[in-house]
């Protein structure tokens, strides 16, 4: 595999392209919206600034990788010759099963098609296409460029062939893949998004504090950060929509979502990228202060 495409030039899409890139492959980065594609390349080149800083590569590695990345708004063009896709656009089944049909109508008949999805059935859209077995599951965390997981999920008809290549691609990308089953949340929401429940439900029920609640997890449990402050940066929003996965996929009303989340995310607090959540993000993301709804 050499020539890889990114369909999604947001938060995941421009760190997916950013490690692609800087492992050597050809990648075309592909978005309808030419700002987010502008701001995906400026965000590259910060981080690869950040990286050369710290002295973790070479200028010629740094301009080399930018050389790697061609942007496209059209499918059509940034599809060519492309041998694997990976899609990292907005988290929306039918938006997903639309671009699933496309894609499969537009690459030649051996490339392989994964999804970063954080929860939608890989199955499902594998359905989408005329090539199920070469679909799969590759959900990178974030911050990509440095985080080492990689779950690599296998839906119904995904073979083992592209299973264990795409494993192996991944190790050379300098990540560690682990292998899941198509199930709702696979295993990285499965268990955190009920462990971010449960701490909205115990805030919700006032056995503590926002603070406190968080310093319980770090300092017991040597979390690097507490859940609450993690599920404002992963967004409420996304934590909601996650959950109704879950208590929709296995019926079971343990995951029924906090009221308190359901909530805050109508009144549109949905964490640090809306500037408030459980804590304030007014100025910035360094200090972490409360938010006045929680404030004793
Ligand atoms: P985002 O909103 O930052 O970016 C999504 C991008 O997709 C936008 O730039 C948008 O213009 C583009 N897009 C929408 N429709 C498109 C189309 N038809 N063709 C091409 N581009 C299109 O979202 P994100 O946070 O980067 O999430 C992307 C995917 O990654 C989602 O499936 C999400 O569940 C998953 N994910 C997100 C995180 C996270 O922490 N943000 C972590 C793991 C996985």
């Amino acid at each position: 595999m050499k020539n890889i495409a990114v369909i999604g030039s947001g938060t995941m899409g421009n760190g997916i392209a950013h490690v692609f890139a800087q492992n050597d492959y050809k990648v075309s980065l592909i978005d309808i919206s030419p700002e987010a594609l502008e701001k995906a390349l400026k965000t590259i080149e910060k981080n690869l600034d950040r990286q050369l800083s710290k002295g973790k590569i070479s200028e010629d590695l740094k301009s080399q990788t930018l050389h790697n990345i061609t942007t496209f708004s059209s499918l059509e063009e940034g599809l060519k010759d492309i041998d694997l896709v990976v899609e990292a656009a907005t988290e929306n089944v039918e938006l997903k099963l639309k671009i699933f049909a496309q894609i499969d109508q537009i690459c030649q008949e051996n490339t392989l098609l994964a999804s970063n999805t954080s929860s939608i059935s890989i199955t499902k859209i594998a359905a989408a296409t005329q090539r199920p077995d070469k679909v799969i599951g590759m959900h990178f965390m974030n911050p990509v460029p440095v985080m080492q997981l990689v779950e690599v999920i296998r839906g119904y008809a995904t073979s083992d062939e592209v299973t264990s290549r795409i494993m192996t691609l991944s190790e050379k990308l300098g990540k560690i893949p682990v292998e899941v089953n198509d199930y709702p949340g696979f295993v990285a929401n499965r268990i955190l998004m009920p462990m971010i429940n449960e701490a909205i439900y115990t805030l919700y029920e006032d056995v503590s504090g926002v603070t406190q609640i968080d310093a319980v997890m770090k300092l017991g449990m040597a979390h690097p950060m507490g859940p609450l402050q993690l599920a404002d940066f992963i967004g409420l929003d996304v934590c909601l929509s996650i959950l109704k996965v879950l208590y929709e996929g296995f019926g079971n009303p343990k995951y029924a979502p906090c009221p308190l989340l359901v909530n805050m995310v109508t009144a549109g607090k949905l964490g640090v990228k809306s500037g408030e959540g459980f804590y304030s993000y007014a100025h910035g993301t360094k200090d972490l202060i409360v938010a006045d709804n929680f404030k004793k």
